[in-house]
């Protein structure tokens, strides 16, 4: 894995912390588990968080706090089933396509709604979670382009395989890279296998250039 974008450390925090949604906790789990730069930032968060709560105890003297701390650190007990993989199949097919997906993504195929297919080279599947935005599963082809455009709301990225460029930078399979209103641009894939992504979107794409009128609808679509 190449990851070259990660989760800023205000997320990891919150990650850390359980303070954020089942949308973006699967998106930062996916990265996670190829990223150890920001595992390490996780865990020295959650150290962090256990050292203040421990003084806390020592200054209140709260009864069973051990017992707290014990259920705050064990995730186990939080995500069952993304810690227990062993039977599930971790393989997403798509028309005649095969991708292996991170384990903390193989459950959402249970959220997934049929893939639609627009403008021929672009498709996608809504996936039914909790969360601020709307969540998708995309599969850009090669040669697929998004035209330019800005974002109403945040836009987060999981990407599962392949890569794309958006005239700014490249994501490589591994990144979780984060759009807000000041990001413009122009997603692409030049990339053989195409791009598989998961992403969430906060509010409707605007659309500055080109087919506007068009991608504007398309906006609407994801959104
Ligand atoms: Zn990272």
């Amino acid at each position: 894995m190449n990851a070259n974008h990660h989760p800023t450390l205000y997320l990891l925090k919150d990650y850390a912390s359980g303070n954020i949604s089942d949308q973006l906790a699967v998106l930062i789990s996916a990265h996670l588990e190829s990223c150890d730069h920001c595992q390490s930032n996780v865990k020295r968060f959650e150290q962090e968080m256990a050292e203040k709560l421990a003084s806390q105890q020592t200054n209140n003297n709260i009864p069973d706090f051990g017992h707290m701390l014990e259920t705050i650190l064990d995730k186990k007990q939080e995500y069952p089933d993304i810690i227990n993989t062993k039977q599930i199949d971790k393989t997403l097919t798509y028309n005649d396509k095969r991708f292996e997906l991170p384990t903390s993504l193989t459950h959402l195929k249970k959220y997934m709604s049929p893939w639609k297919n627009k403008l021929n080279s672009f498709h996608y599947s809504k996936i039914n979670l909790n969360g601020p935005g709307n969540m998708y599963l995309i599969y850009f082809e090669k040669g697929a382009k998004i035209p330019q455009h800005t974002h109403n709301g945040n836009e987060f990225v999981y990407v599962i395989a392949g890569s794309f460029e958006d005239g700014v930078n490249e994501y490589y399979t591994g990144t979780f890279a984060s759009f807000d209103h000041t990001h413009s641009h122009a997603p692409q894939t030049n990339d053989p296998d195409g791009c598989l992504l998961v992403t969430i979107i906060e509010a409707p794409f605007h659309f500055q250039k080109g087919w506007s009128r068009l991608f504007n609808l398309l906006g609407r679509w994801l959104y």
